[in-house]
């Protein structure tokens, strides 16, 4: 039975949110006294015990805002199976310099090549580290950004768009952006350009880009804000999603003609 002492601690740690200290003191008092631990030891392991659980919870609310489709992370990255992606320049990626700089990462590439695993996977790297992130693909940034046009609420969500640390954009290429979204998609890359860091996909090298926004002079334009500070990672090699299939004689052997290089200026 709780102590009338136990009751109080209790209740002031709960008026204080101390919620994993509440569940933890009792059975790291016991343990401190067997192990002969001194005071301030006692009140480091609980301190620590509720540090991590809190960064435990503020990771998960920040995974779940951030809207990615699925959960990828870089230890679940076979680069093995794509040769023409330097682990190297992923690494530094991953030290998160991009991110608190407001400079770009871009994967470009044919498709189930990874390049939404990695995007995922930095995304959360930069959630670990604090940072807020959000993700969406070309579509359905246009989908929203349409209906909050019908809304009158344009600005609005193009705010929405500015304000996480990392905004991940999927997709890019797969959609031939109309007038209207590619003056949408500009705003936003230029509202960000030197403050706020991307991520993008895309299935079409830069060269192609001017099919994807209405004509040449617009792709130029939004290529050169967003290269400016920036990393590409171009990947060449096989779909992964086509791996298993391949394996068992399902299909035929295709090669990518996407050119291979790295550029990091
Ligand atoms: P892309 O965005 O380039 O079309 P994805 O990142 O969606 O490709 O990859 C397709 C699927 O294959 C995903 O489930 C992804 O996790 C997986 N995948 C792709 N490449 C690898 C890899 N090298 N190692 C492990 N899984 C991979
Ligand atoms: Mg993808």
């Amino acid at each position: 039975m709780a102590s009338v002492q136990q009751e109080r601690l209790r209740s002031l740690m709960e008026r204080l949110k101390l919620r994993e200290m509440a569940e933890r003191y009792e059975a790291l008092a016991e343990e401190a006294s067997q192990a002969d631990w001194t005071y301030p030891d006692y009140l480091e392991r609980l301190l620590e015990a509720e540090a991590a659980a809190k960064q435990e919870r503020t990771v998960a609310i920040k995974t779940r805002m951030a809207h990615f489709p699925f959960l990828k992370t870089l230890d679940a990255f076979d680069f093995s199976f794509q040769p023409s992606i330097d682990r190297k320049a992923i690494k530094r990626l991953s030290a998160l310099t991009f991110a608190e700089e407001g400079e770009n990462v871009i994967f470009l590439g044919p498709p189930g090549v990874g390049k939404t695993h990695l995007a995922i996977a930095l995304g959360l790297e930069a959630i670990q580290a604090g940072h807020s992130v959000y993700f969406a693909t070309v579509q359905e940034m246009m989908g929203a950004l349409a209906q909050a046009d019908a809304e009158g609420q344009l600005a609005a969500k193009l705010k929405q768009y500015l304000k996480p640390t990392v905004l991940i954009v999927d997709e890019i290429g797969y959609l031939a952006l109309s007038d209207w979204e590619a003056t949408q998609f500009f705003q936003l890359v230029s509202a960000r350009y030197e403050k706020g860091a991307m991520i993008l996909t895309s299935n079409k090298s830069y060269g192609d880009w001017g099919e994807v926004f209405p004509d040449q002079v617009m792709a130029a334009a939004i290529l050169d804000r967003l290269l400016h500070h920036s990393t590409t990672v171009n990947i060449k090699g096989e779909s992964y999603r086509l791996k298993e299939k391949k394996k068992a004689g399902l299909v035929g052997t295709t090669s990518s003609e996407d050119e291979n290089g790295k550029r990091t200026d």
